[in-house]
Protein backbone atom coordinates (compact mmCIF):
# COMPACT_ATOMS: atom_id res chain seq x y z
CA UNK A 1 0.00 0.00 0.00
CA UNK A 2 1.09 3.62 -0.67
CA UNK A 3 2.91 5.37 2.34
CA UNK A 4 0.33 8.32 2.03
CA UNK A 5 -2.71 5.69 1.97
CA UNK A 6 -1.24 3.75 4.80
CA UNK A 7 -1.26 7.21 6.55
CA UNK A 8 -4.66 7.99 5.93
CA UNK A 9 -6.34 4.17 6.46
CA UNK A 10 -9.47 4.33 8.41
CA UNK A 11 -9.36 8.19 8.90
CA UNK A 12 -12.19 10.17 7.88
CA UNK A 13 -12.32 13.95 6.28
CA UNK A 14 -15.47 16.15 6.41
CA UNK A 15 -16.03 18.87 4.21
CA UNK A 16 -17.96 21.22 6.17
CA UNK A 17 -20.58 22.90 3.61
CA UNK A 18 -23.84 23.39 2.84
CA UNK A 19 -23.61 23.03 -0.96
CA UNK A 20 -22.68 19.31 -1.50
CA UNK A 21 -18.90 20.35 -1.97
CA UNK A 22 -17.81 16.93 -1.09
CA UNK A 23 -19.02 15.49 -4.56
CA UNK A 24 -15.95 17.35 -5.96
CA UNK A 25 -13.44 16.57 -3.27
CA UNK A 26 -14.47 13.06 -2.21
CA UNK A 27 -13.83 11.26 -5.51
CA UNK A 28 -10.22 12.80 -5.81
CA UNK A 29 -9.03 12.22 -2.13
CA UNK A 30 -10.18 8.29 -2.03
CA UNK A 31 -7.73 8.06 -5.43
CA UNK A 32 -5.12 9.96 -3.89
CA UNK A 33 -5.04 10.18 -0.54
CA UNK A 34 -7.01 6.73 -0.14
CA UNK A 35 -8.80 8.94 2.72
CA UNK A 36 -13.02 8.73 3.10
CA UNK A 37 -14.62 11.74 2.43
CA UNK A 38 -18.43 12.73 3.82
CA UNK A 39 -20.08 15.64 4.03
CA UNK A 40 -20.96 17.51 6.71
CA UNK A 41 -23.61 19.96 6.31
CA UNK A 42 -23.23 22.88 8.72
CA UNK A 43 -24.53 26.35 8.40
CA UNK A 44 -21.82 28.62 7.76
CA UNK A 45 -23.82 31.33 6.31
CA UNK A 46 -23.82 33.62 9.48
CA UNK A 47 -19.99 33.98 8.30
CA UNK A 48 -20.97 35.79 5.58
CA UNK A 49 -22.93 34.75 2.18
CA UNK A 50 -22.20 35.43 -1.40
CA UNK A 51 -26.05 37.12 -1.66
CA UNK A 52 -24.54 39.48 0.57
CA UNK A 53 -27.63 39.07 3.08
CA UNK A 54 -24.69 38.79 5.50
CA UNK A 55 -21.48 40.56 4.82
CA UNK A 56 -18.35 38.67 4.93
CA UNK A 57 -15.95 40.52 7.85
CA UNK A 58 -13.06 37.81 8.14
CA UNK A 59 -10.65 37.22 5.28
CA UNK A 60 -11.67 34.61 2.83
CA UNK A 61 -8.44 32.64 4.15
CA UNK A 62 -9.64 33.23 7.90
CA UNK A 63 -13.24 32.32 6.93
CA UNK A 64 -12.37 29.07 5.26
CA UNK A 65 -10.41 28.32 8.35
CA UNK A 66 -13.34 29.37 10.75
CA UNK A 67 -15.93 26.83 8.84
CA UNK A 68 -13.16 24.27 10.15
CA UNK A 69 -13.40 24.90 13.75
CA UNK A 70 -17.15 25.35 13.42
CA UNK A 71 -17.02 21.85 11.44
CA UNK A 72 -14.81 20.45 14.12
CA UNK A 73 -16.43 21.92 17.15
CA UNK A 74 -19.74 20.46 16.22
CA UNK A 75 -18.23 16.79 15.56
CA UNK A 76 -16.21 16.68 18.85
CA UNK A 77 -19.57 16.91 20.94
CA UNK A 78 -20.17 13.20 18.87
CA UNK A 79 -16.63 12.29 18.87
CA UNK A 80 -16.34 12.57 15.85
CA UNK A 81 -13.70 15.12 15.23
CA UNK A 82 -10.65 13.61 12.40
CA UNK A 83 -10.03 16.02 9.09
CA UNK A 84 -11.86 18.48 8.14
CA UNK A 85 -12.15 20.82 5.28
CA UNK A 86 -13.64 24.26 4.69
CA UNK A 87 -13.79 26.31 1.64
CA UNK A 88 -14.29 29.47 0.40
CA UNK A 89 -14.57 31.28 -2.43
CA UNK A 90 -14.81 35.44 -4.06
CA UNK A 91 -15.92 36.21 -7.18
CA UNK A 92 -15.30 39.05 -9.18
CA UNK A 93 -13.67 41.05 -11.89
CA UNK A 94 -10.53 39.74 -12.60
CA UNK A 95 -7.40 41.51 -11.11
CA UNK A 96 -5.47 41.92 -14.37
CA UNK A 97 -7.68 41.26 -17.29
CA UNK A 98 -9.78 43.85 -18.38
CA UNK A 99 -13.59 42.73 -18.91
CA UNK A 100 -12.97 39.20 -17.21
CA UNK A 101 -14.53 37.36 -14.38
CA UNK A 102 -12.66 35.10 -12.05
CA UNK A 103 -13.14 33.22 -9.18
CA UNK A 104 -10.54 32.77 -6.39
CA UNK A 105 -11.13 29.89 -4.10
CA UNK A 106 -9.38 28.21 -1.03
CA UNK A 107 -9.54 25.04 0.83
CA UNK A 108 -8.63 24.73 4.35
CA UNK A 109 -7.64 21.61 5.59
CA UNK A 110 -7.30 20.33 9.29
CA UNK A 111 -5.97 16.94 10.71
CA UNK A 112 -7.13 17.09 14.64
CA UNK A 113 -5.22 13.95 15.51
CA UNK A 114 -1.93 14.65 13.51
CA UNK A 115 -2.16 18.23 14.32
CA UNK A 116 -1.61 20.46 11.15
CA UNK A 117 -2.94 22.35 8.89
CA UNK A 118 -2.98 23.39 5.33
CA UNK A 119 -4.06 25.58 2.89
CA UNK A 120 -4.18 26.34 -1.22
CA UNK A 121 -5.66 29.05 -2.89
CA UNK A 122 -6.03 29.83 -6.95
CA UNK A 123 -7.24 32.54 -9.33
CA UNK A 124 -9.65 30.37 -11.81
CA UNK A 125 -10.28 32.92 -14.73
CA UNK A 126 -12.67 29.14 -15.67
CA UNK A 127 -16.25 30.79 -14.02
CA UNK A 128 -19.80 31.87 -14.91
CA UNK A 129 -19.66 34.63 -12.98
CA UNK A 130 -22.07 37.64 -14.24
CA UNK A 131 -24.78 40.28 -12.89
CA UNK A 132 -26.57 42.49 -14.56
CA UNK A 133 -29.61 44.90 -14.18
CA UNK A 134 -32.99 44.21 -16.69
CA UNK A 135 -36.39 45.95 -17.14
CA UNK A 136 -37.01 43.07 -20.34
CA UNK A 137 -37.27 39.81 -20.18
CA UNK A 138 -36.47 39.15 -23.47
CA UNK A 139 -33.08 40.53 -23.09
CA UNK A 140 -32.79 38.97 -19.70
CA UNK A 141 -33.69 35.60 -21.80
CA UNK A 142 -30.47 36.38 -24.14
CA UNK A 143 -27.93 37.53 -21.75
CA UNK A 144 -28.27 34.60 -19.67
CA UNK A 145 -27.61 32.08 -22.10
CA UNK A 146 -24.42 32.82 -22.00
CA UNK A 147 -24.61 32.93 -18.09
CA UNK A 148 -24.72 29.18 -18.33
CA UNK A 149 -28.98 29.10 -17.60
CA UNK A 150 -30.36 26.47 -17.40
CA UNK A 151 -27.48 24.05 -16.19
CA UNK A 152 -26.41 26.97 -13.98
CA UNK A 153 -28.82 28.49 -11.75
CA UNK A 154 -29.58 32.32 -11.01
CA UNK A 155 -30.66 34.48 -8.23
CA UNK A 156 -32.94 37.02 -8.90
CA UNK A 157 -33.95 40.41 -6.72
CA UNK A 158 -35.35 43.75 -7.11
CA UNK A 159 -33.11 46.38 -7.98
CA UNK A 160 -34.82 48.96 -5.38
CA UNK A 161 -36.97 47.28 -3.28
CA UNK A 162 -40.14 48.86 -1.92
CA UNK A 163 -39.94 46.85 0.94
CA UNK A 164 -38.27 43.89 2.69
CA UNK A 165 -36.16 42.41 -0.89
CA UNK A 166 -37.25 38.93 -1.64
CA UNK A 167 -34.18 37.09 -2.76
CA UNK A 168 -35.22 34.26 -5.44
CA UNK A 169 -31.91 31.77 -4.85
CA UNK A 170 -31.37 28.97 -7.50
CA UNK A 171 -33.53 29.84 -10.10
CA UNK A 172 -32.93 27.00 -13.09
CA UNK A 173 -36.30 26.67 -15.11
CA UNK A 174 -37.57 29.20 -17.50
CA UNK A 175 -40.74 29.27 -15.73
CA UNK A 176 -39.11 30.08 -12.98
CA UNK A 177 -37.22 32.81 -14.07
CA UNK A 178 -40.23 34.58 -15.48
CA UNK A 179 -41.94 34.40 -12.01
CA UNK A 180 -39.12 35.61 -9.67
CA UNK A 181 -38.53 38.46 -12.69
CA UNK A 182 -42.39 39.81 -12.77
CA UNK A 183 -42.26 39.26 -9.05
CA UNK A 184 -39.01 41.51 -8.70
CA UNK A 185 -40.00 44.01 -11.08
CA UNK A 186 -43.09 44.87 -9.34
CA UNK A 187 -41.48 45.49 -5.89
CA UNK A 188 -38.31 47.46 -7.18
CA UNK A 189 -38.74 51.57 -7.05
CA UNK A 190 -37.16 51.70 -10.64
CA UNK A 191 -38.63 48.54 -12.04
CA UNK A 192 -35.16 46.92 -12.53
CA UNK A 193 -34.50 43.83 -11.86
CA UNK A 194 -31.21 42.83 -10.39
CA UNK A 195 -29.99 38.95 -12.20
CA UNK A 196 -26.74 37.43 -11.22
CA UNK A 197 -25.16 33.78 -11.80
CA UNK A 198 -25.68 31.78 -8.82
CA UNK A 199 -21.98 30.99 -7.27
CA UNK A 200 -23.09 28.08 -4.80
CA UNK A 201 -21.22 24.92 -5.61
CA UNK A 202 -24.50 22.56 -5.76
CA UNK A 203 -26.15 25.39 -8.18
CA UNK A 204 -22.80 25.91 -10.68
CA UNK A 205 -21.09 23.05 -12.25
CA UNK A 206 -18.34 25.25 -13.22
CA UNK A 207 -17.69 26.09 -9.94
CA UNK A 208 -18.37 22.32 -9.13
CA UNK A 209 -15.41 21.98 -11.55
CA UNK A 210 -12.68 24.23 -10.44
CA UNK A 211 -13.07 23.02 -6.82
CA UNK A 212 -12.22 19.33 -8.21
CA UNK A 213 -9.73 20.81 -9.71
CA UNK A 214 -7.98 22.29 -6.68
CA UNK A 215 -9.06 19.36 -4.81
CA UNK A 216 -6.15 17.40 -6.90
CA UNK A 217 -3.49 20.01 -6.96
CA UNK A 218 -4.50 20.10 -2.91
CA UNK A 219 -4.36 15.94 -2.34
CA UNK A 220 -0.81 16.05 -4.85
CA UNK A 221 0.56 18.58 -2.30
CA UNK A 222 -0.62 16.49 0.58
CA UNK A 223 0.72 13.35 -0.47
CA UNK A 224 4.44 14.62 0.42
CA UNK A 225 5.86 13.98 3.34
CA UNK A 226 8.33 15.78 5.26
CA UNK A 227 11.89 14.76 5.07
CA UNK A 228 12.00 15.52 8.65
CA UNK A 229 9.06 15.05 10.82
CA UNK A 230 6.95 13.00 8.22
CA UNK A 231 3.74 15.37 8.77
CA UNK A 232 2.10 14.97 5.01
CA UNK A 233 1.54 18.61 2.83
CA UNK A 234 5.50 19.15 2.49
CA UNK A 235 5.84 21.64 -0.55
CA UNK A 236 6.10 25.03 -1.95
CA UNK A 237 5.68 27.45 0.64
CA UNK A 238 7.73 30.38 -1.14
CA UNK A 239 8.91 31.10 -4.62
CA UNK A 240 11.92 33.49 -4.89
CA UNK A 241 11.94 35.30 -8.09
CA UNK A 242 15.11 37.21 -9.88
CA UNK A 243 16.67 34.34 -12.21
CA UNK A 244 19.11 36.64 -13.92
CA UNK A 245 19.13 37.83 -17.20
CA UNK A 246 21.31 35.44 -19.57
CA UNK A 247 22.86 39.08 -21.13
CA UNK A 248 23.04 41.32 -18.02
CA UNK A 249 22.62 39.57 -15.24
CA UNK A 250 20.04 41.72 -14.33
CA UNK A 251 17.13 39.76 -11.92
CA UNK A 252 14.26 38.72 -13.62
CA UNK A 253 10.88 38.05 -12.87
CA UNK A 254 11.08 34.48 -13.22
CA UNK A 255 11.62 32.27 -10.20
CA UNK A 256 14.84 31.52 -8.94
CA UNK A 257 14.75 29.44 -6.43
CA UNK A 258 11.65 27.66 -4.46
CA UNK A 259 11.45 27.25 -0.53
CA UNK A 260 9.39 24.37 0.28
CA UNK A 261 8.38 24.23 3.95
CA UNK A 262 6.42 21.68 6.58
CA UNK A 263 3.08 22.00 7.56
CA UNK A 264 4.07 21.00 11.06
CA UNK A 265 7.53 21.26 12.29
CA UNK A 266 10.09 24.39 10.79
CA UNK A 267 12.35 22.08 8.65
CA UNK A 268 12.70 23.91 5.14
CA UNK A 269 14.00 23.00 1.84
CA UNK A 270 15.99 25.94 -0.62
CA UNK A 271 15.39 24.18 -4.11
CA UNK A 272 16.52 24.84 -7.51
CA UNK A 273 13.95 25.40 -10.33
CA UNK A 274 12.76 22.37 -11.69
CA UNK A 275 13.84 22.63 -15.14
CA UNK A 276 17.18 23.42 -13.26
CA UNK A 277 17.44 26.81 -15.68
CA UNK A 278 20.07 29.44 -14.27
CA UNK A 279 19.50 32.05 -16.10
CA UNK A 280 16.59 33.79 -18.29
CA UNK A 281 16.31 34.46 -21.87
CA UNK A 282 16.85 38.22 -22.24
CA UNK A 283 13.24 38.79 -23.41
CA UNK A 284 11.66 38.47 -20.12
CA UNK A 285 14.81 40.84 -19.12
CA UNK A 286 13.46 44.75 -17.54
CA UNK A 287 17.20 46.02 -19.07
CA UNK A 288 17.34 44.16 -22.61
CA UNK A 289 14.15 44.48 -23.68
CA UNK A 290 12.04 46.71 -21.90
ZN1 LIG B 1 8.06 18.52 9.31
ZN1 LIG C 1 19.33 41.58 -19.55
Amino acid sequence: MEKIKEYFKNRTCHVASLHEKHLAIAPVFASILGLNTEPFPINTDLLGTFTKEVERSLSPMLCAKEKCLMAIDALSLHGQADIVIGSEASFGPHPYLPFSAAGHEILYFIDTKNHFELSIQELFLKTNFAFDLFDDFSLLNKAVENWGFPSHALIVKAHQPKEQNTIFKGISTLDALYDAFIQSKSLSFDQKVSVETDMRAHKNPTRMETIRELATKFAIRIKNFCPSCHTPGFGIIETKKGLPCDECSFPTDLNLSLLFGCAKCTYQEDREREDQKRSADPRYCPMCNP
